[in-house]
């Protein structure tokens, strides 16, 4: 037992020496870690964010530029020359444009900067085009490449889907955020024997892009409502109507979700006649009659866009 004591005694001393310096390495290694880590994320997070805000601020831009493009595709159709891949057209527009921002992103953050647009497509709303774009950038020893994607609006430009599809030699113009179709549309559906082409002699239709606020639709039915639809020029979402990326080209009628407009005729002659949806009158070709044949400014619908618009029969505006 005496022999055995400073043994023992000597053992806690050797063993907590031991456990001291081990929690000590430990201790160390944790905190040489985290040092480490810490310096690292540092430099991580250093580098993104300078890259994170170039890259918001190309995103940002490209929303603009995007609309832009279009924008350049519409002025094309304005022209009188025709496009048949809008897409395309949009792609090569923007890429020009994106070359003159990659100079400004060169002095703005002295960074050299590459960009490729890779898509324009639309999307499940008929008021936004999705752009994708690769970009890369080197700035010293750093590089990034990043696909960016942004939605452009449409609202506010023009509908091009008129002159694409009469062409500028119809007599069709565009004045007062109207379309005029003068004799432009009576001219085509007598070319394609639709009836009561006479009704359709100085039509007008909205030219710019509104997207129409009395949502669900069933409410152009309530007092007042379609008279200020009409009035202010309204747009509306319709699966049947072609998206804008299609009107550019001039098509009625598309796949993708599309929006209508009112062709609103303006003569006593012919109560039954194609129904004034716009995708209606240049490409699925049904009858309607007038809401009131009484008055000269009220819309020829067919029953189920009536029932759409909450508009029932005989009911003036
Ligand atoms: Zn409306
Ligand atoms: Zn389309």
């Amino acid at each position: 037992m005496k022999l055995k004591k400073p043994d023992s005694k000597g053992n806690i001393i050797v063993g907590s020496t031991a456990i001291l310096i081990v929690a000590l390495l430990l201790i160390s290694i944790f905190v040489i870690t985290t040092i480490t880590f810490i310096q690292n994320s540092n430099i991580d997070s250093e580098s993104n964010d300078n890259f994170k805000y170039i890259i918001d601020d190309y995103s940002a831009n490209l929303e603009i530029l995007g609309r832009d493009a279009i924008a350049e595709a519409t002025q094309k159709v304005y022209n009188g020359l025709p496009i048949r891949d809008s897409q395309n057209q949009i792609k090569k527009n923007l890429n020009k444009i994106l070359d003159d921002k990659n100079e400004e992103f060169k002095k703005k953050y002295d960074i050299d900067l590459t960009s490729e647009v890779l898509s324009v497509e639309p999307t499940d709303s008929p008021w936004k085009v999705l752009f994708k774009v690769k970009l890369n950038g080197k700035k010293g020893n750093e590089e990034f490449s990043q696909i960016i994607e942004r939605n452009a609006s449409i609202e506010g430009l023009r509908d091009p889907l008129p002159i694409a599809k009469l062409t500028i030699a119809s007599g069709v113009m565009a004045y007062d955020d109207k379309i005029h179709y003068k004799t432009a549309l009576s001219a085509y559906m007598l070319l394609h024997n639709f009836d009561s082409p006479e009704s359709y002699i100085e039509a007008t239709a909205p030219l710019t892009m509104k997207k129409c606020p009395y949502d669900p639709y069933v409410h152009h039915g309530d007092p007042g409502v379609l008279r200020d639809c009409l009035d202010t020029g309204y747009f509306h979402e319709s699966a049947d109507g072609s998206c804008y990326l299609c009107r550019l080209e001039g098509r009625g009628k598309c796949p993708h979700y599309g929006m209508e407009v009112f062709i609103q005729t303006h003569t006593p002659l012919g109560n039954e006649s194609l129904s004034c949806s716009d995708h209606v009158v240049f490409a699925d070709h049904y009858n309607g009659e007038r809401i009131n044949p009484n008055d000269w400014d009220s819309l020829i619908l067919d029953s189920s866009h009536r029932k759409k618009y909450g508009l029932v029969v005989n009911e003036s505006y």
